[in-house]
């Protein structure tokens, strides 16, 4: 068994899930979290595997790239998609988690590990001897510098943006009702606000017009593509934004028994119901302005906010051209996990948290390196993040964009497709992780 001890950096979803992996392989891990001693423009907590945004991980159906991943994980034993599917709150055909209870989760398991070390410390420099950089996009800026220094070549920085969260008690209930997109039953797992065509425009141009946090110099193209804000969206159309986060298909209110003009949804934050998000409503706008501009949706009049949007760094390596195929730093002993890798998504980050525990490891007792087949949607992940050919690499989230075509050309509608290239990902990852009893044997 490997003797060395690993220093892991960052304790969010990769580090958390990396440290894990790593002592349940016997591997010794001294795990560095620098909350809640210096925190981050996003964090509000000194937990392990804090969620700084939406408390969702995403669509669960198979069918989809973000549920794919999950039944991958789920076969290649992730710890903390089990704590997520512990922690998960109703919220339609998505895992969406309470956050406290998710934290708490991955602490528990955490502190049960012997081989795990805990230290709240900020790193400020690159330790000696093998060490996984999982420091996220809000990497402290002596500790970016520092990696910077490492690898020569394009570390880049911009913004992300968060919704706002407010107090259920708060909300008008006899406008907002309780539905899923095409839920005909009734009680779904959303909130959702009405509006009409008159109080939709009237929203929108408030929305548009309000006074924002950040001006001008942040061009939407230079934003997180999931999270972009939603005044951002609004400033493409009046209807752009009817087409996304406000739109209402699917949607039937009771009071009209008609679908509304536009609708926002409100996700519940905990499993009491005692906050809820606002979907897809990131935002750069003031806080006073968030306060007078979401307070004219209906049913939120008088919305008390537990938490305001905001708008936040996001530092990522040039993955394609300073790391090799398990992002490593070439001729180091320094691996990078997580956002910081310039994949995208809290799923993502779990995977890749995951694959630089095995990775280490292999590395560690002399075994071969993994390689995820290419068909899967973390294999595909992984091949875009480090294929040299990839060009302008920004960050990416699991997409069925990146798995290759069917051999099988037959025609097939999306879904069907879909559907074709999960079963597909499967028998190759089940095939893959057969072959590799030393990587799984724990
Ligand atoms: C504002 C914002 C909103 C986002 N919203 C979403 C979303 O809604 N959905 C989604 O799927 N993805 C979202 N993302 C993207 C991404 O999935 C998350 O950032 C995710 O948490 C990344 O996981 P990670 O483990 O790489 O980093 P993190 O979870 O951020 O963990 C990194 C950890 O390292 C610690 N750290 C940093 N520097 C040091 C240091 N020098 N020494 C010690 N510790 C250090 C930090 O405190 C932190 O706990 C968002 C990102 C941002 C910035």
């Amino acid at each position: 068994m490997a003797e060395q001890t690993v220093t892991i950096i960052g304790g969010g979803l990769a580090g958390s899930e990396c440290a894990l992996q790593l002592a349940r392989r016997g591997v010794s891990v001294t795990l560095y979290e620098m909350r809640p001693k210096v925190s981050s423009p996003a964090h509000h907590t000194g937990h392990l595997a804090e969620l700084v945004c939406s408390n969702s991980f995403k669509a669960t159906r198979l069918d989809s790239a973000a549920g794919l991943l999950k039944e991958e994980l789920r076969r290649m034993g992730s710890c903390l998609l089990a704590c997520a599917e512990r922690a998960s709150v109703p919220a339609g055909g998505a895992l969406a988690v309470d956050r406290e209870r998710f934290s708490a989760e991955v602490e528990a398991l955490v502190s049960a590990e012997d081989r795990i070390e805990v230290r709240h410390e900020e790193v400020q420099t690159v330790p000696a001897g093998p060490v996984v950089i999982a420091a996220g996009p809000l990497c402290s800026p002596a500790l970016s510098e520092a990696l910077h220094e490492l690898v020569g070549g394009e570390s880049l920085a911009f913004f992300d943006a968060a919704a706002p969260i407010v107090d259920a008690s708060t909300l008008d209930m006899d406008i907002l009702f309780t539905q899923s997109r095409y839920d005909e039953a009734g009680e779904g797992d959303y909130l959702n606000a009405p509006l009409n065509r008159e109080e939709y425009e009237s929203f929108i141009e408030a929305l548009v017009g309000a006074e924002r946090v950040v001006l001008k110099d942040f061009e939407s193209g230079d934003l997180f593509q999931a999270c972009q804000p939603a005044e951002e969206v609004a400033r493409k159309g009046l209807d752009a934004i009817r087409f996304g986060a406000m739109k209402p298909v699917g949607l039937t209110d009771p009071r009209t028994g008609r679908r509304p003009w536009a609708a926002v949804q409100l996700r519940a934050e905990n499993a009491e119901r005692t906050a809820y998000n606002l979907v897809g409503f990131q935002t750069n706008l003031t806080f006073p302005e968030q306060r007078r501009v979401f307070r004219m949706i209906p049913g939120l009049e008088n919305a008390e906010f537990f938490r305001y949007g905001v708008m936040h760094r996001n530092t990522f390596v040039d993955a394609p051209h300073v790391l090799d195929r398990t992002f490593a730093v070439p001729g180091t002993t320094v691996r990078l996990a997580g956002q910081i890798t310039g994949t995208e998504g809290y799923m993502e980050a779990v995977a890749s948290g995951l694959l630089a525990a095995l990775n280490t490891y292999a590395q560690l007792e002399g075994l071969p390196a993994v390689e995820l087949p290419r068909t899967g949607a973390l294999g595909s992940l992984v091949n875009y993040a480090t294929d040299p050919e990839t060009q302008d690499y920004q960050p990416m989230h699991v997409n069925f964009g990146l798995v290759p075509p069917l051999v099988d050309k037959r025609r097939r509608g999306k879904r069907e497709r879909y559907a074709a290239y999960a079963e597909r990902a499967l028998h190759d990852l089940d095939g893959y992780l057969a072959t590799r009893q030393d990587l799984f044997h724990a």
